[in-house]
C-alpha cells in the first residue's frame, strides 16, 4: 500500500497515511484534529516507483563497467536508500 502525504488547512500540519490506491483522498480527514479540509500532496510510494524507473532506464551496468569492483563491497549510499 502506497503512503501518502496530506495538508492539513486547519492546524496546518503535514501527516502520511497509509491508504490503499483507491480510496478516495477527497475524503480523507486529518490525523490530529479530524477536518476533512486536507490537501494532498503526493505519494511516497508513486515516487519510489518514478525513482526506481528514471534509474533502470539507464544502460544496463554489469561488475566489468567498473574499473574498481570494490565499489561492490561498499554500503549502499544513504540517500538511495531514503527516497
Ligand atoms: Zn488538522
Amino acid at each position: 500500500m502506497p503512503l501518502y502525504e496530506y495538508f492539513c488547512d486547519d492546524c496546518q500540519k503535514e501527516f502520511t497515511l497509509l491508504q490503499p490506491a483507491s480510496v478516495n483522498k477527497e475524503e480523507t480527514t486529518c490525523s490530529e484534529c479530524g477536518s476533512p479540509k486536507v490537501t494532498y500532496k503526493f505519494s511516497i510510494f508513486t515516487s519510489k516507483i518514478q525513482g526506481v524507473s528514471a534509474a533502470s532506464k539507464k544502460k544496463p551496468v554489469t561488475e566489468d563497467d567498473f574499473p574498481n569492483k570494490d565499489i561492490f563491497k561498499l554500503p549502499i549510499p544513504r540517500h538511495i536508500s531514503e527516497l
